[in-house]
């Protein structure tokens, strides 16, 4: 079955269907997410996991409190180390200031270490339309750049797709032999990416966190190639949202702990690479120019809107893992930067263009699997329902809903409306499973989404107080 191309601005309905209609899709999800999540439990068992999640959680609590005088603290830092900090507002403001940079520097091409950030402003489009190669250096960000695609998951940019697929990817793409080899695939990867680093001019990464007062820029990495993307080029520019902050080294290594264990189940990640500015006389290696882009781009608003628990999200995708709804779906279908419960719950608050982001808070069955496996214990039904609640003030809600609800309600408000509308209930439902063969295939509109991928078992015949008046008549008589 072909598969439909990714359209991330399709209508929510459309990007969901496409996503449940694609062959291969769950088959890459399941073997992906259940074999991060098994390694996040092993991790964590490995070590006191509540008491980390519980000391993750006060430091990230403390950032927030503190959060204006840390990016000063930090701000001081940087420039004390010879680097410098720049303030940007929103998405155009970001790529405005690193595109100053690039033709300042006069940057041909751009070598990128994975970030979500960049993502979330379009960097990469930015910088073609400039004129300036972007070239991404994480495997993962590798194949969904040569695939033309975003990323469908924050740790895991490429989590979508099965080896199969980057085997063919790499055939059309590299001329690359057929092989499900992994490392043999890699291996051409690396040799290529090689070239782009001895080439680049510039370096582009995230932030993984930024510790106030040392003025480092962290990225934690398994490749290595942060390292090379913050150390090769001339210039290196890393770009964080103003969340990302923490407050001591001794914090940073707190973080680190529960982020490696947590995304992928490693004690820790191969590499930490950390820059606190430029190269100095007698440094080895490192780059002339050392640039840092704080960004807003909605956050304070996050904070203003009582969603600042949001804030606290470390990035490390295990939400997205044990999300039954993200594990059906995938990342594409969110529309969105960010996918999953996170997704969901930052994606409507985010001034990025998404479609339907009313319809996000709504992917969640809210059984409370992303609560528990997240490493900073946020709270994430409780904001999901919260932006539902702020939909329905704003009358977001389908007319249809709200005119169940209201019905619902009244039904609630008296024993009698309650049992009689029981009884139609079951008198309704079991004349439309007796007219198709015991179960009810079919609803009719605008109930039938429910019968679209779900079966509609009838209403009992009896009610339960029916039922236990006859048992209790039935003991009397015995
Ligand atoms: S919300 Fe929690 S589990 Fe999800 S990505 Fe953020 S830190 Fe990880």
């Amino acid at each position: 079955m072909a598969t439909a191309p990714i359209d991330l601005y399709a209508p929510y309905d459309t990007r969901v269907r496409n996503a449940l209609n694609n062959p291969h899709l769950r088959t890459a999800l399941s073997r992906s997410t259940i074999r991060l999540s098994s390694q996040r439990v092993t991790a964590l068992r490995a070590v006191d996991g509540q008491r980390l999640r519980d000391q993750t959680r006060q430091m990230k609590e403390d950032v927030l409190r503190r959060l204006p005088d840390l990016l000063e603290q930090f701000e001081g830092n940087v420039t004390a180390n010879g680097g410098t900090v720049h303030w940007a507002r929103d998405a155009a403001e970001v790529n405005q200031i690193v595109l100053q940079i690039a033709r300042q520097a006069n940057v041909q091409k751009v070598v990128k270490a994975k970030s979500m950030a960049t993502e979330e402003v379009h960097l990469n489009h930015a910088l073609e339309e400039a004129g300036i190669v972007p070239v991404e250096t994480d495997l993962g960000e590798y194949i969904i750049q040569l695939a033309g695609e975003p990323p469908s998951h924050i740790v895991a940019p490429v989590v979508h797709k099965r080896l199969e697929d980057i085997s063919a990817l790499f055939q059309e793409k590299l001329d690359m032999p057929p092989t499900f080899d992994p490392e043999m695939m890699c291996s051409v990867a690396r040799g290529r990416l090689r070239q782009e680093f001895l080439t680049a001019d510039m370096g582009v990464s995230g932030c993984n966190f930024a510790i106030a007062e040392t003025g480092t820029v962290c990225i934690v990495t398994n490749e290595g190639n942060g390292r090379m993307t913050s150390s090769m080029p001339r210039v290196y520019v890393a770009v964080m949202g103003l969340e990302k902050m923490v407050p001591t080294v001794e914090d940073a290594f707190l973080q680190f702990q529960a982020l490696t264990r947590s995304s992928t189940g490693q004690q820790c990640s191969v590499y930490l690479s950390m820059t606190s500015g430029p190269r100095k006389p007698g440094d080895a290696e490192g780059p002339d120019e050392f640039h840092v882009v704080i960004m807003d781009n909605g956050r304070l608003d996050m904070l203003a809107r009582d969603y600042g628990e949001a804030l606290m999200c470390i990035r490390c995708g295990a939400c997205l893992n044990v999300c039954p709804v993200y594990r059906e779906i995938g990342g594409h279908a969110y529309g969105s930067t960010y996918s999953g419960p996170i997704g969901a719950v930052i994606s409507p608050l985010l001034p990025a263009h998404v479609t339907n982001p009313e319809k996000l808070p709504h992917a969640s069955t809210l059984c409370g699997a992303c609560r528990d496996a997240c490493p900073v214990k946020i709270d994430l039904p409780r904001l999901l329902l919260d932006l539902r609640a702020d939909y329905v003030q704003e009358g977001e809600s389908p007319w249809v809903e709200h005119q169940a609800i209201k019905g619902f309600v009244y039904a609630m408000q008296s024993r009698a409306r309650y049992e009689a509308a029981g009884k139609a209930g079951s008198l309704g439902s079991n004349m439309l499973a007796s007219l198709s063969g015991g179960t009810v295939k079919t609803l009719p509109p605008p109930l039938s989404g429910w019968t679209n991928s779900r079966d509609f078992p009838p209403f009992a015949k009896k009610s339960f107080r029916q039922q236990w008046a006859e048992r209790l008549r039935r003991r009397k008589v015995v």
